[in-house]
């Protein structure tokens, strides 16, 4: 499936295998002949028409997940833009990096490539100034971008929903946390999310996911304090496991937002 977007002087595009499931579908963007992230590889052809509509002079990708930076190879060798991306991202985008079953299934799998790490600040030749703004947590490389003319930011996989019922094995949610305290200290209105697509009131949008988040942790400290486990904790907070932990092979679960939680409380110990 694919869905355009048009906000403001920003184009998207929505791109994903699986009409109905909102979050496997990931956006990419173009403001002037700027592009952020690229799509999972198994969209080429829908990411090349809307790429070819206009000149494109430089692609930043917010973070190295195949389904933002899936297309950069392809991109690079279609269009020869520059390539850039946060420094944290050059190395997995060169060397590759191991997916599991289901990313493999629903994304596809990237061709490596050779990026420049973005500038702290990038002035692009039509006006556009973009500011990266490291946010890890989700992965390690994960950076927003601030258009701070317009107050815009692009979020990549910072947001995606204000309350959140799974974390991915590897995210650190200590960091993530972080992150939104950060990210809630910048001038920016708008928010362009990876996943859930233009959110205009974008910073109170941040803000419930990290009230949301740290009202969470405090339940667990609390149930924590009282002996409970991991496992009993999620049950009576999230409820029991869904589809969403089975199809990821447990990858994506509720109970490891609660081990999340967990560490959060260890950590302020
Ligand atoms: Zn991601």
């Amino acid at each position: 499936m694919s869905q355009r977007i048009e906000h403001a002087g920003v184009e998207g595009l929505r791109v994903g295998r699986i009409r109905s499931q909102l979050t496997t579908a990931c956006i990419l963007y173009r403001l002037g002949d700027t592009v952020i992230d690229t799509g999972p590889p198994n969209q080429w052809r829908r990411v090349r028409r809307f790429l070819k509509e206009r000149r494109v002079e430089r692609v930043i990708v917010t973070h190295h997940h195949e389904d933002h930076s899936g297309n950069l190879a392809r991109v690079h060798r279609a269009l020869d833009p520059q390539i850039l991306s946060p420094p944290g991202s050059v190395e997995p985008l060169a060397a590759g990096f191991p997916l599991k079953p289901y990313q493999y299934l629903i994304w596809g799998r990237p061709r490596r490539v050779r990026a420049e790490a973005v500038p702290e600040r990038l002035e692009t030749g039509d006006g556009v100034t973009l500011i990266a703004v490291h946010a890890p947590g989700h992965s390690d490389d994960m950076t927003c971008y601030l258009e701070p003319e317009r107050g815009y930011l692009f979020t990549g996989d910072l947001y995606i929903a204000s309350k959140t019922r799974y974390l991915r094995a590897d995210e650190d949610l200590s960091q993530q946390i972080d992150s939104l305290r950060r990210v809630l200290e910048l001038d920016f209105d708008t928010v362009f999310c990876s996943h859930r697509g233009v959110v205009r009131a974008g910073k109170e949008a941040l803000r419930e996911k990290l009230d949301f988040l740290e009202s969470l942790c405090q339940r667990v400290a609390h149930l924590r304090a009282e002996g409970r486990g991991i496992k009993e904790v999620t049950r009576m907070l999230l409820g029991r496991e869904d589809l969403m932990a089975l199809i990821t092979g447990y990858h994506f679960s509720k109970r490891n937002l609660i081990a999340g939680c967990f560490e959060v409380g260890e950590g302020r110990e």
